[in-house]
């Protein structure tokens, strides 16, 4: 029977339009297209681990507008348990505003709104839930003191707590010990240890000083190459499958979700590890964040 995940993290709404080029100060343009997209890496990985299987419930914090109200309509199709998403009456919903130009480059501003107000207390109101389920997971667009609260409920109940560390920021040394797993991108690691990635020698280096600070487990992706897990003292690189990639948006939120789903059927660390990069590597063939999330039925992998 596989547990419930938990996902602490961030719900936006992706606002993008298309332009020929970047407006320079002051100027107005008359851009192209326009699209609204559901995003936030803990909407995105709550979405992906939903399809593919998992029992999500994603505590968050949207705002008292239309944008919130939306985002949690869509939880709700994907299954997600929204009864710990509090809507804030002071602040709106998050919102990235993106432009990009003719050759694919992007400009982002992102207002995390309510995002910034997610707090211990929103996430002790989940506590039942923490001390019912197996996996918490969580990202770098929470506070950090929530984050650190995340981490000592899911210590204090027994349960297995991933960080994705993303977006890139150093962490507290208190943190590491909580984690039983924590899964950088290059950047991320580079970030977090001070190695720059560069061969495998260099990943097994960054991976050990991350087992050093305390962390129990370390996964650092590597995009197409795939995955590199640390764990009982031994480190393996474990390939992704060969796709043609025409948007890699969100892959890293797709490996998270999907590792999650693995660990809560109970799979080994490796096999959890082979099952995201198979969902990774599908969400790179097609575009979008959590519309390139795959669903179950697409994987084609027996695990
Ligand atoms: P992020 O999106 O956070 O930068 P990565 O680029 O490392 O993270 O991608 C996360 C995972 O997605 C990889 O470990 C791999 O499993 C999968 N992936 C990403 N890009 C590709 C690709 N071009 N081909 C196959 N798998 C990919």
């Amino acid at each position: 029977m596989p547990q419930s995940i938990i996902v602490v993290g961030s719900s936006n709404t992706d606002m993008v339009i298309k332009s020929e080029k970047f407006p320079v100060p002051g100027e107005t343009l008359l851009g192209g297209e326009f699209f609204l997209f559901p995003g936030g890496k803990g909407a995105n990985q709550a979405v992906a681990a939903a399809r593919l299987g998992g029992k999500v419930i994603f505590v968050a914090r949207v705002g008292n507008d239309i944008f919130g109200d939306q985002a949690r309509q869509q939880f709700k199709a994907e299954g997600i348990i929204t009864d710990y998403i509090v809507k804030d009456s002071d602040r709106p919903s998050g919102v990235a505003l993106i432009t990009v130009d003719s050759k694919g480059e992007n400009t982002i501003v992102v207002a995390q709104g309510s995002n910034g107000a997610l707090s211990s207390d929103d996430v002790e109101s989940a506590s039942k839930e923490f001390e019912k389920s197996d996996i918490v997971l969580t990202q770098l667009e929470t506070p950090l003191p929530t984050i650190l609260h995340v981490a000592k409920l899911a210590g204090k109940f027994g349960k297995k707590m991933i960080l994705n560390p993303a977006p890139a920021a150093p962490l507290p040394p208190e943190l590491f010990p909580y984690l039983y797993l924590i899964t950088p991108n290059e950047t991320e690691t580079e970030v977090l240890t001070g190695i720059k990635i560069k061969d495998e020698a260099s990943i097994r280096q960054a991976a050990q000083k991350l087992k050093e600070k305390g962390v129990a487990n370390v996964i650092i992706t590597l995009g197409s190459e795939g995955a590199y897990l640390f764990s009982d003292g031994a480190g393996k690189l474990v390939p992704s499958q060969k796709v043609k990639a025409i948007d890699t948006t969100a892959a890293g939120d797709v490996f998270n979700g999907a590792l999650a789903v693995a660990l809560s059927e109970n799979k080994t660390l490796e096999q959890a590890v082979e099952f995201a990069n198979h969902a990774g590597a599908i969400s790179v063939t097609k575009m979008g964040a959590q519309a390139s999330a795959p669903f179950r039925k697409e994987l084609t992998t027996n695990l």
